[in-house]
């Protein structure tokens, strides 16, 4: 409980790590190292309220600087970890030194798929990308002078953005290559609740739509109009793209560790190398609630879990079962929030009215429900919570019999 501990990221995952091992007893130095210059804050609001302005810059710091001194962890802010001589135990940073440690977390996140131009001429300075602080307060910027924005990517950020936009009388159009929004993580009855939503709040959604050409003004700096592969023109003054997240993997890469998408862990988040562990959005690990299955996680209550795990581990305490991973999004007034993971369901149960804009959907894999979405329910939620990641198998009659809550199925043990 000596040795000292390196994080590289000051996301929510390495912030998370450093505070978790002082709490499970470590002695030595934790150093967290994030080439952000900014205080360690939360990214969630940078899409809600941080971007509608309700909040100030200080309500994002995930902890005070205050708290970084009183616990004795060691913030190096603006300075990147460039590579890890694993030999001689040795972390490389762009102020020039070397550190020397006994365990690295690698907690480096993401960064936002761009899209791509070959026509030699400058990256246009008005399309816009959502990850950090700075990029949010651009976006706010064109947000308050009501520009026209186009939003490629219909996503939960891309509809965020949406959403505060129109709140601001922004003209917005809304790109998406897929038939539907949301279509990697909801089923279509979602989808289509919130496009029908976002339409009444009088978003253009174009869907099942591509970009056939970005047509530049004449400084060839600024895209003036987006060309749709349908024909259809959009002129912009801005544009927002939201289309995926690439996880950031180059500094695990060039030290020789195992990755695939994601930097590659096991059960206990270890990567091939075995003082050097990996958490939070850059990770490809095994997921226990899905029966081992790899997955990759891009949410804050994933990162929590790992930094916890990861700490338990590195101080030889045992750490807690894993928990089904959740997620949440705020659009207008609609409080979205998702457990589990959807993918390969084979029937669905809808609870609740969706007109009224209160409903949950359950997502079932042989009558085992594997996620559920609650938009504007919180006490299902915490029922779901519950069932996500239960062994129960239930019929879709049960589920369906709204007479019993969702808690009540949840306590049930079924016959
Ligand atoms: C706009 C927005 C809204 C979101 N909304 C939600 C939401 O509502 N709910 C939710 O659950 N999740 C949300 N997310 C996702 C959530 O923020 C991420 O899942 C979470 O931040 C992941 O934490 P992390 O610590 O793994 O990585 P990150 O928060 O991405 O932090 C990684 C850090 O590592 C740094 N770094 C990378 N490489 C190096 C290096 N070599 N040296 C030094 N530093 C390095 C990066 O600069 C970065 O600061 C949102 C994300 C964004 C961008």
């Amino acid at each position: 409980m000596n040795g000292c501990v390196l994080i590289v990221g000051t996301g929510c995952g390495g912030v998370e790590t450093a505070f978790a091992m002082r709490a499970n007893g470590w002695q030595g130095p934790i150093v967290l190292i994030g080439e952000e210059k900014e205080i360690p804050y939360h990214r969630p609001p940078l899409s809600k309220a941080y971007l509608a302005g309700d909040v100030s810059p200080e309500s994002l710091y995930l902890k005070s600087p205050a708290l970084f001194e009183k616990q004795g962890i060691v913030l190096r802010l603006g300075v990147k970890a460039l590579s890890i001589n694993r030999e001689d135990r040795l972390l490389a940073l762009s102020s020039g030194e070397s550190i020397k440690y006994d365990y690295v977390v690698l907690a480096t996140g993401g960064q936002p798929r761009q899209i791509s131009f070959d026509d030699g001429l400058p990256y246009p300075t008005n399309i816009l990308q959502l990850r950090d602080k700075l990029s949010s307060e651009r976006i706010a910027n064109q947000i308050s002078n009501k520009s026209r924005l186009a939003i490629i990517g219909g996503g939960y950020i891309g509809l965020e953005v949406a959403a505060t936009a129109r709140k601001f009388g922004c003209e917005v159009t809304l790109i998406e290559a897929a038939n539907r929004v949301l279509e990697r993580v909801t089923a279509p009855v979602v989808s289509e609740f919130y496009q029908n939503r976002h339409s009444s709040e009088g978003v253009n959604l174009l869907l099942g739509t591509t970009v056939r050409r970005f047509i530049r003004d004449g400084s060839g700096q600024i895209v003036r109009s987006i060309e749709c592969d349908n024909g259809m023109s959009v002129d912009v003054d801005a544009i927002v793209v939201g289309i995926g997240l690439i996880p950031s993997i180059e500094l695990a890469a060039e030290s020789g560790l195992d990755c695939g998408n994601g930097i590659l862990v096991n059960e206990e988040l270890r990567t091939s190398d075995p003082r050097i562990f990996a958490i939070g959005d850059c990770v490809n690990f095994p997921s226990s609630v899905y029966g081992g299955r790899r997955v990759r996680i891009e949410s804050v209550p994933n990162a929590l879990e790992h930094a916890r795990k990861v700490s338990a581990v590195i101080c030889s305490k045992v750490p807690r079962p894993d928990a089904a991973p959740w997620f949440w999004s705020d659009q207008y007034n609609l409080s979205l929030k998702m457990v589990g993971l959807s993918t390969g369901y084979d029937s669905v149960v809808v609870r609740g009215e969706i007109s009224a804009s209160n409903f949950s959907v359950l997502y079932l894999l042989e009558g085992r429900v594997i996620a559920v979405d609650t938009v504007n329910r919180a006490s299902d939620f915490i029922a779901a919570k519950k069932m996500v990641g239960s062994s129960r198998v239930y019929s879709v009659a049960e589920l369906q019999d709204e007479s019993f809550s969702l808690k009540e199925l949840a306590e049930s043990t079924g016959s």
